[in-house]
């Protein structure tokens, strides 16, 4: 069996606010810990080969491709419309002057991504820079080739709102999610790696908080597990120390800005 090597990097592990906070004097928005700056919730899966696949282009997608040099994308895969996850789309047209730039999300998703960027869609005059962008539909639970990869849409919720986890091959990218239906735990069987929303200590609404990772984690499995989509409650400290307390033992991290994680596929 061929077993290609591939690499998941965090482009961006914080909450919809980002950390820091604008305006915000906190211990954690003040951080001299670099770990403690966190981008909107993002990550890039890399082939050795070069292809390059993107989860979620928020408001700091520019940005984030500089620091992590992403010079070549084949295909952005969205979790849901959430302007934290997609306000950075229109700089994909960096990467779609040639070819269309796939964009992989549910229908409701593609269906916003269309009317909050109509004018990608319409007629406009020549010289108008605007990404090139073909909406590619998937339906939860049905596996489909990506740029040459497996990857499997999840279907999760999001308080009331159905949105898409990513499984690509041993690892699942599972953000902005309060609930994981059992046949999409059944999905993340088997998996290494799991990156979860866990927004802050707190009960939240419409997102898991640290005890409520934790279960989630114990319920699917995964071998290692880091905590993203963070606030500014804790520093990534201080999520390790809690942690240590309520995990002891377990190979669980707060996800930083950065952090590449090994994926096979
Ligand atoms: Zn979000
Ligand atoms: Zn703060
Ligand atoms: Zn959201």
């Amino acid at each position: 069996m061929l077993i290609l090597q591939m690499e998941l990097e965090i482009l961006g592990s914080g909450t919809s606010h980002g950390v820091p906070v604008i305006g915000c004097d906190c211990a954690v928005c003040t951080s001299r810990d670099p770990r403690d700056n966190r981008m909107r919730a993002s990550a890039v899966i890399r082939h050795t080969d070069g292809r390059t696949i993107l989860i979620d282009a928020g408001p700091e997608f520019r940005i984030q491709a500089l620091r992590s040099h992403i010079s070549r994308l084949d295909a952005v895969l969205i979790t849901h419309s959430h302007a934290d996850h997609i306000h950075g789309i229109d700089d994909l047209r960096i990467f779609s002057h040639k070819t269309d730039m796939p964009i992989y999300a549910d229908a409701v998703c593609l269906n916003d991504i269309h009317d909050r960027f109509s004018y990608v869609f319409s007629e406009s005059q020549e010289g108008g820079g605007k990404p090139h962008l073909k909406l590619c539909e998937v339906i939860h639970g049905q596996a489909i080739q990506i740029a040459g990869t497996d990857v499997l849409p999840v279907l999760v919720f999001h308080g009331g709102l159905p949105i898409t986890g990513w499984r690509i091959g041993d690892t699942a990218y599972i953000t902005d999610c309060s609930e994981i239906p059992d046949a999409s735990v059944s999905q993340l069987r088997g998996i290494k790696n799991l990156i979860i929303d866990a927004i802050r200590e707190r009960p939240h609404s419409t997102h898991f908080n640290f005890s409520q990772a934790l279960e989630q984690i114990e319920r699917i499995g995964p071998e290692r597990a880091w905590f993203t989509h963070i606030t500014h409650d804790f520093s990534h400290t201080g999520i390790q120390e809690w942690l240590q307390i309520h995990a002891p033992g377990k190979k669980i991290e707060p996800a930083w800005d950065g952090l590449i994680i090994p994926v096979h596929e």
